[in-house]
């Protein structure tokens, strides 16, 4: 059996998968934050002046005005998520999925998979989503959408969204400072769903992850090798990077996330 049948036939018989998605898969999707291609072109005003060249420096940047910050939060949104359309290999993820049970833990921040369909309920987005906000007074007031102040700022008529607790300006709610607060009823759901499926048959894929996200790389594979019947694809890691605890339970396929779901289909 060659690997791509042998990864199909461990989706096939898991009774759950998790599916780990880190920044290969964001770039699959559209969105390249570490890529100077295009970017001084696209954001004139905030390149030069800031001396940024990607869209992860420019995130990490604090500008001069909120107004400036919201301006620049508005396109990046308006065009990596709001105008996001799903991708074949997306589509071929969805279709994988299909009436399984399956959970999916991603550091991805652009809202693709809700976009193309996942249960929002099974999504936990450990870097957040910047297509919600949360207010900056470094208290944790909540986390709320932001898609209608991005329109407006798009439109020409934007204004800083303000705390409705304490009017202080809203950010994006990712980790862009010290205090980002993860979306605690998510990550609830996804420990819950650890601790249900410790005996069964689960198949973690992982599509897309690198050292930007640790989180769901290192933690992961601890997981399966503590559960027996747990089993690893890595669309990213080669069979030698993948712990010899791992060996007949883990594939390790080293063609990325985009190639993975290709030969899916
Ligand atoms: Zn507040």
């Amino acid at each position: 059996m060659n690997q791509i049948e042998e990864v199909k036939k461990w989706l096939d018989d898991a009774d759950a998968v998790i599916v780990t998605a880190g920044n290969g898969f964001a770039q699959m999707e559209g969105l390249d934050m570490l890529s100077e291609e295009g970017f001084e072109y696209n954001y004139p005003q905030i390149s030069p002046k800031y001396h940024v060249h990607t869209i992860a420096d420019a995130l990490d940047k604090k500008f001069d005005s909120w107004d400036e910050q919201w301006d620049f939060w508005s396109k990046l949104i308006k065009q990596y998520s709001l105008d996001y359309e799903p991708s074949p290999e997306m589509q071929t993820l969805v279709d994988l999925l299909q009436g399984k049970n399956y959970f999916i833990a991603t550091s991805t921040y652009g809202h693709f998979f809700e976009k193309a369909g996942f249960d929002e309920n099974r999504i936990f987005n450990v870097f957040g989503d910047w297509t919600r906000m949360q207010c900056s007074s470094g208290l944790n007031h909540g986390q709320v959408s932001d898609v209608k102040a991005v329109q407006d700022y798009v439109a020409g008529c934007g204004q800083v969204p303000k705390c409705e607790d304490c009017n202080s300006e809203m950010e994006l709610h990712m980790p862009l400072n010290e205090h980002f607060f993860p979306d605690g009823d998510a990550n609830t759901r996804f420990r819950w769903f650890l601790t249900r499926n410790e005996d069964q048959k689960v198949v973690v894929l992982e599509l897309g992850v690198d050292l930007t996200s640790p989180q769901l790389l290192e933690p992961m594979v601890k997981l399966v090798e503590q559960f027996g019947n747990w089993k690893y694809i890595a669309a990213d890691l080669s069979r030698d990077e993948l712990p010899d605890s791992l060996k007949n339970r883990g594939l390790g396929l080293n063609i990325g996330s985009k190639e993975l779901l290709e030969k899916m289909k």
